[in-house]
Parts: structure tokens; C-alpha cells; sequence
């Protein structure tokens, strides 16, 4: 269904990226892939990627603080691949304090990392796709970016940035076939959520059941977890032509978080 086409995950080297990444390679596309980690595994992730879907892979090291780092990450999927026809702003980090010993470098971590680095990719991504016609943007938004939780202000306000930006850079684009929308997940399973448990079991004197239910999972009325592959059938869904229509929209996995 992607066959021939490019596909950059930022922030791609576990969670809900690597899926992202998987699930474009299971259609076909070819992958840049980017985010932290050690060599050896991310080596081993790239290397699974085309092993297992027969598709291409490349790594960019970009850092999403860096602009110039950003525009190269894109810069090397069209000339590796001719084109970046799918760009997923995935990268994204949280820190939790209250506002007013918020430590001033986190709040610019965050809003550089979660919003900004966006913005860098978009730019550098949308010249090719207006060239070609056709363009699918998709940002990893969260809950956080339609209702706040305490202690969460840098990364609440870049959320709702991204919501923003998503709506604004959909209208531009519009008359040249390129989408832009936004995934806003609950709580997904993933190995940041996982290692949370064991700490929050011993400080509250908890079950890891009563963690789940009472702690994580209580503003999610499912009580289930997402799952990373949910989230990427969606993004894969939002690339299909069933999809063009869909612009400028903020699309919920929430296990009904935000109806609440
Ligand atoms: P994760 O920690 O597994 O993934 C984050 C990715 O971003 C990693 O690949 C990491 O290396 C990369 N990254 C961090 N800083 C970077 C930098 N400076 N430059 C390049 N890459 C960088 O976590 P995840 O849960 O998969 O999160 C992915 C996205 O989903 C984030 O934007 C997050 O805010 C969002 N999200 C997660 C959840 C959840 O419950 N897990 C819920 C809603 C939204």
C-alpha cells in the first residue's frame, strides 16, 4: 500500500515510534528512523526493520533540540530515498514538578523536543511534498493536549501547542494533497509505563493491580492500556486514501479518557 514511498518516525527507537516505524514498513514504505539509545540497539532495530519487511532503513542521529540536525534527518530521507512523503513528529519526553520549581531547562527541553521539533520537521518536510502533490503529516499529541493533569505544565502547554500547530499547517496545505492531524493517546503500554510499577507499588504500598486500576488507569473508564499497535494502525489508517479528507483533526485513543 506504501510501496515506494518514505516514511521519517522521529523518536523512533522504542514505544510507540518503533511501532509507527513497523507498521509503515509492514505496508511497504521505506523507513528513516531517529531517537536515543544505545548503538548495538538501534543498529538492531534498523536491521529488523529490513529484515523482516523487506523494506530499506536508515538512521538519523538528529537530535530534536537542533534545527539544523532536524532539516539533515529529512534532508537524508529524500536523498536516500528520493522523497519523505510521511513524517511522524513522534520524539517526546516528560517531567513532572510543580510549576513554580518547574526547573527552567526542562520546561526548554520540553517545549523544544515536544513542540518545536515539530515545527523544525514540518518546515523541512513540506517543500518536497508540495513538489510531488501528496503528503501525509502526523504528530504524537496525548490527551495532555485537550485536558491538563497537575504538575505536567511544560508538557501540557507544548501538547496543546501541537494541537494548534497541526490545525494551522493543515489549512496551509489543504490545497496540495497533503494531510496534517494529530494522535492524542492515553495511557499506552510501553517500557516508560512498565518500569514505573515496581517504585509506585513499593512508595504506596499498593498491589500492582491496584497501580494499574487506581493509579495509571485512573482517568482511562476502559481501564485497559492502549497499545502501541492500536496507536499505529491508526497513523497507518490516516496514510490510506480512505483518509484524505481527514485534516486539521485531533484523533483520540483514549480508552475514554477525554469524553469524561
Ligand atoms: P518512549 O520514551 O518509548 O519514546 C520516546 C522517543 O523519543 C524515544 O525514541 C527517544 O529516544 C526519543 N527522544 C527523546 N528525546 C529525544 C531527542 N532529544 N532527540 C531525538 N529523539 C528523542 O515513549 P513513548 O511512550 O513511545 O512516547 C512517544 C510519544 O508518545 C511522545 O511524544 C509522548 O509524549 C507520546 N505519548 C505517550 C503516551 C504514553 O502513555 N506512553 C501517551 C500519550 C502520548
Amino acid at each position: 500500500k506504501l510501496k515506494g514511498k518514505t516514511a521519517v518516525v522521529t523518536g523512533s527507537t522504542s514505544g510507540i515510534g518503533l511501532a509507527y516505524a513497523r507498521a509503515f514498513a509492514g505496508a511497504g514504505a521505506n523507513v528513516v528512523i531517529n531517537g536515543l539509545g544505545a548503538e548495538a540497539d538501534i543498529e538492531k532495530a534498523r536491521s529488523g526493520l529490513e529484515a523482516e519487511f523487506e523494506v530499506k532503513a536508515v538512521y538519523s542521529p538528529a537530535d530534536m533540540t537542533k534545527p539544523a540536525e532536524i532539516a539533515g534527518m529529512i534532508e537524508l530521507g529524500e536523498t536516500t530515498f528520493g522523497s519523505v512523503d510521511i513524517l511522524v513528529n513522534n520524539a517526546g519526553i516528560q517531567f513532572v514538578s510543580p510549576v513554580e520549581s518547574f526547573p527552567v531547562e526542562k520546561w526548554d527541553a520540553i517545549i523544544a523536543i515536544n513542540l518545536s521539533s515539530a515545527f523544525h520537521a514540518i518546515r523541512a518536510a513540506v517543500p518536497g511534498m508540495k513538489k510531488r502533490g501528496w503528503g501525509r503529516i502526523i504528530t504524537t499529541a496525548s490527551a495532555h493536549s485537550t485536558v491538563a493533569s497537575p504538575f505536567k505544565s511544560a508538557y501540557v502547554a507544548a501538547k496543546h501547542g501541537i494541537a494548534g500547530l497541526t490545525k494551522a499547517v493543515a489549512l496551509e496545505l489543504a490545497p496540495h494533497r497533503i494531510t496534517c492531524n494529530c494522535i492524542s493517546p492515553g495511557y499506552v503500554w510501553t517500557s516508560l509505563v512498565e518500569k514505573q510499577i515496581p517504585d509506585t507499588m513499593k512508595s504506596r504500598g499498593m498491589t500492582r493491580e491496584q497501580v494499574v486500576n487506581d493509579v495509571l488507569l485512573a482517568a482511562q473508564p476502559t481501564k485497559q492500556f492502549v497499545t502501541v499497535e492500536q496507536v499505529a494502525a491508526l497513523a497507518l489508517y490516516l496514510c490510506s486514501d480512505d483518509a484524505a479528507q481527514i485534516t486539521g483533526s485531533n484523533l483520540s485513543i483514549d480508552g475514554g479518557w477525554t469524553a469524561a
